[in-house]
């Protein structure tokens, strides 16, 4: 479980927990890093709030043993990425989202934890959807349930409801230091980064019907947050990474309302306006500010 949270930035974020765990706030929010590294730090959290030895878990005793390996009774995962058929297809230790789902958990959250610790409800892949299940997470969320803690694990904390994150103690893993494009996204990166330079080679991509919903859409907006934030960071953008490489064409002037640019296209994302035309826009509004700042 720990070698996907070594060095001295985990520490820190380790030690915090330690801390938090003698008072654990109620729903904890894991975003940055890895997916794996989200999850480590959810399980060592887990550990913090289980272990005999709490709130520095020894993280070799059986109930630490059976965190590092999602088997201990009292951790509950829930992802809203599985089908409800994937699910039963697959009987394992991550359940579907559903309402069904959110139903046998608040049965669940009426008993006792197994052991002597607290229950820990982990939740990933929830999304911005607003639909029952999600409402009556959100009802769960709200009602006071001593023995069990929530973590909600997400990329950005951009991406789940804001009325989530608002009931949340947020914690920020750091971002990998290295620049890793999603298969599915580099054609897309790739299209952008073109586009940034040439202003053409992206409008056919996103008019193609069904081309782009508000998940990747979404997705499409954190991979230019992150190469901005890797530009902003002062960082050099490697030859794969074409959109930090074509971001970097912008002046401090432009990077700065690039920056506002993204928050505001993720929000009219979250608000239901067309994913391919809040792309579109975002993109020729960088286009002119490329263009401008080369002049
Ligand atoms: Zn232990």
């Amino acid at each position: 479980m720990l070698s996907a949270l070594a060095g001295t930035a985990f520490d820190r974020l380790k030690a915090a927990l330690g801390r938090l765990a003698q008072q654990p706030p109620q729903v904890m929010l894991f975003e940055g890093g890895s997916e794996v590294q989200r999850l480590a730090m959810a399980r060592y959290w887990a550990s913090c709030c289980n272990c005999p030895q709490s709130p520095a878990p020894c993280l070799v005793c059986q109930t630490c043993r059976q965190i590092a390996t999602g088997e201990y009774l009292d951790i509950l995962a829930y992802d809203g990425r599985i089908s409800n058929r994937e699910d039963e297809e697959n009987p394992g230790l991550v359940r579907a989202f559903s309402m069904e789902q959110v139903r046998e958990l608040k049965s669940r959250l009426r008993d006792v934890p197994h052991g002597s610790g607290r229950r820990v409800v982990m939740l990933m892949g929830l999304g911005q959807n607003r639909d029952e299940a999600a409402n009556a997470l959100l009802k769960v969320l709200e009602e006071p349930s001593p023995s069990t803690l929530f973590c909600l694990l997400a990329p950005q904390r951009e991406q789940l409801l804001p009325t989530l994150v608002s009931r949340s103690f947020c914690l920020t893993l750091p971002w990998p230091d290295h620049h890793v494009t999603d298969p599915a996204l580099a054609p897309w990166e790739e299209s952008l980064a073109t586009f940034l330079r040439q202003g053409s080679g992206l409008l056919d991509k996103t008019s193609a019907k069904g081309a782009v919903d508000a998940t990747l859409a979404g997705q499409i907006l954190l991979s230019c947050q992150k190469a901005l934030g890797r530009l902003l960071a002062g960082e050099s953008a490697g030859e794969s990474d074409v959109l930090a490489a074509a971001l970097s064409r912008l002046d401090a002037q432009g990077r700065a309302a690039c920056v506002r640019w993204l928050d505001e296209a993720q929000e009219m994302v979250r608000y239901g306006v067309t994913p391919a035309r809040v792309l579109e826009a975002l993109a020729m509004r960088l286009f002119v500010s490329c263009r401008s700042a080369g002049q």
